[in-house]
């Protein structure tokens, strides 16, 4: 059937949401590359948004960016944080992005008159989107969002089930993750609801292959029998999924369990050994520091972690070069004045200021770059961080008391940050214009950008290279009118557009470690490669505490 060779695994969640499914299908992608298989991972969104760029990270987490500038789900970070797939546009579909093809076809007459339905047509277009990412990989893992019962994944469902039909049976397989929880009074584990939520996929049609089975301990040879038995698997094709220390031991839990094995006999791919050497010796660095840092970020979305997850796994991959265990605090930057800065910020090694949208808390922000820069407090500004620091720097030490970006104060004297209304494009080499009347979803500069380095900067200390590409998500751009201003006070520009004129990283001297950066460093940091500038800023941060072993932390 045209899929050339790869092979599909689907990966479909019972009983109640966050179980990691994302994580689940993310530790899939690890065990099967260990054994020298390429993969790609999808991730099949039953909302209707047609992206998540306009959700509010508040409900949906954070809005993970892709080299191409999609703008999508954050299970996707996990995806390119365990593996090497190259994640793009194609590789996050939501019921809103299906239907908008379907309805942009019919529109065309692409159906000839035909009326359009759920199925065929709804089906048949998640079933090519499915493939659109199968060429030149051996395995396409396929992550069904949402929960098996919800009215919403009923079409996906239904898509993945005629799947198996079409590619072939040895070609497809369905994994299914439930719950069974240990249930205190009775001193036992239950497997009814793993039973319930089996028996509502089959009664869509679709027999899972293999269970994993998200539980505090591991689940006996007895129990895993019996959910066998009333769920129409194999034994061995039950597996735990116990509850972890970190996520990076997943894969290595998953493997000792037996479920690597268990999808490659199952769909009779023959591989090497898996090599798992890098997962052990990252899992003993990551339970293993020496040292402990801590480090402030004052955010927004400070009561809800899921906003900045990949922030969160960058700064704790930073601290593995540093043997350090990096301790997050998130402060609210509402609650932050020129007066408490010591009460909320004096404990702390380091401070961030991450990427956000809007004005509150703006203040609370200057005023911790501010701090940051005055007590020689390592910082590190990421998107609106480093807007901030350009701000502070400019009210501040520029003498232009009035400074601010003009998305918070559009009739500023000083609109150090501006939206920029005419700029050269790197990625489409053309002239890109825009001003505030433009349409909110298209007027981002999204995706990876090009940024050429000065030599000497910390920035060019981190990456010890000329050239770098990071990923971009903001509207607002550093102003080139105060540019000489800034500079001749003693900002230094260590990043630029290779062109020149958009300025990409700021920083300053006399200071230990002060950067901003227009990107987001956070989307590209891996556990096993971790980003030169959260490597450098821990490693800052660590100075700073003056080496704080963890014992006595
Ligand atoms: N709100 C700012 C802008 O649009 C920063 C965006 C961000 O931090 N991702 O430019």
């Amino acid at each position: 059937m045209g899929e050339k060779g790869a092979k599909f695994i689907f990966v479909t969640g019972g009983v109640l949401s966050s179980l990691g499914k994302g994580l689940a299908s993310a530790s899939i992608g690890a065990l099967l590359e260990s054994r020298g298989l390429t993969v790609t991972l999808q991730k099949l969104d039953p909302y209707i948004n047609v992206d998540p760029g306009t959700m509010n990270p508040f409900q949906h987490g954070e809005v993970f960016v892709t080299d191409d500038g999609a703008e999508t789900d954050l299970d996707l970070g996990h995806y390119e944080r365990f593996t090497h797939a190259k994640l793009g546009h194609n590789n996050n579909f939501t019921t809103g992005k299906i239907y908008d093809r379907v309805i942009t076809k019919e529109r065309k007459g692409d159906y000839l008159g035909g009326t359009v339905q759920v199925i065929p047509h709804i089906t048949d277009e998640i079933k090519n989107s499915i493939r659109l990412v199968s060429k030149g990989v051996d395995v396409v893992i396929v992550e069904i969002g949402g929960t098996i019962g919800d009215i919403e994944s009923l079409p996906f469902l239904e898509a993945i089930r005629q799947f198996r039909a079409d590619a072939g049976k040895e070609n497809v397989l369905y994994i299914h993750l439930t719950l069974v929880p240990y249930i205190g009074t009775a001193g036992e584990l239950k497997t009814k609801p793993t039973q319930h939520s089996v028996k509502e996929l089959r009664s869509i049609g679709i027999q899972p292959d293999i269970l994993l089975c998200r539980t505090d301990r591991f689940l006996s040879k007895d129990i895993k029998s019996k959910i066998a038995l009333f769920c129409n698997v194999s034994t061995d094709a039950v597996i735990t999924a116990k509850d972890v220390n970190c996520i990076y031991e997943v894969p290595l839990v998953f493997h000792q369990e037996g479920l690597d094995n268990k999808i490659v006999e199952l769909l009779n791919i023959w591989t090497r050994a898996p090599r798992l050497e890098d997962w052990q010796n990252l899992c003993h660095q990551l339970l293993h520091p020496e040292y402990v840092v801590r480090i402030a970020i004052v955010g927004k979305y400070v009561d809800l972690t899921e906003s900045y997850k990949s922030l969160n796994e960058a700064l704790s991959h930073g601290g593995l070069p540093n043997k350090s265990r990096v301790e997050l605090i998130f402060v609210d930057s509402e609650s932050i004045t020129p007066n408490n800065c010591v009460e909320k910020l004096g404990q702390v090694d380091g401070i961030l200021v991450p990427g956000g949208f809007g004005s509150r808390g703006i203040e609370g922000k200057i005023c911790a770059a501010r701090y940051a820069r005055e007590t020689k407090v390592p910082y590190f500004g990421i998107c609106l961080g480093m807007q901030i620091a350009v701000v502070e720097f400019a009210r501040h030490v520029a003498g232009m008391l009035k400074a601010h970006s003009s998305e918070i104060d559009p009739t500023t004297q000083f609109p150090v940050i501006y939206l920029m209304t005419e700029w050269y494009d790197e990625k489409s080499q053309t002239i890109q214009r825009r001003d505030m009347h433009s349409d909110k979803g298209g007027t981002m500069r999204l995706g990876a950008y090009p940024c050429k380095l000065i030599s000497e900067t910390l920035a060019h200390k981190a990456y010890g290279k000329e050239e770098i590409s990071e990923r971009h998500r903001h509207r607002y751009e550093f102003n080139n009118e105060f540019k000489a201003r800034l500079e001749e006070s003693g900002l230094v520009i260590s990043g630029t557009s290779p062109q020149g004129d958009l300025v990409e990283i700021v920083e300053l001297i006399n200071h230990p470690w002060y950067l901003g950066c227009q990107f987001h460093p956070e989307f590209k940091s891996r556990p096993m490669t971790p980003h030169p500038l959260f490597r450098e800023f821990i490693k800052a941060a660590l100075v700073k505490s003056d080496y704080r072993r963890l014992t006595c932390a």
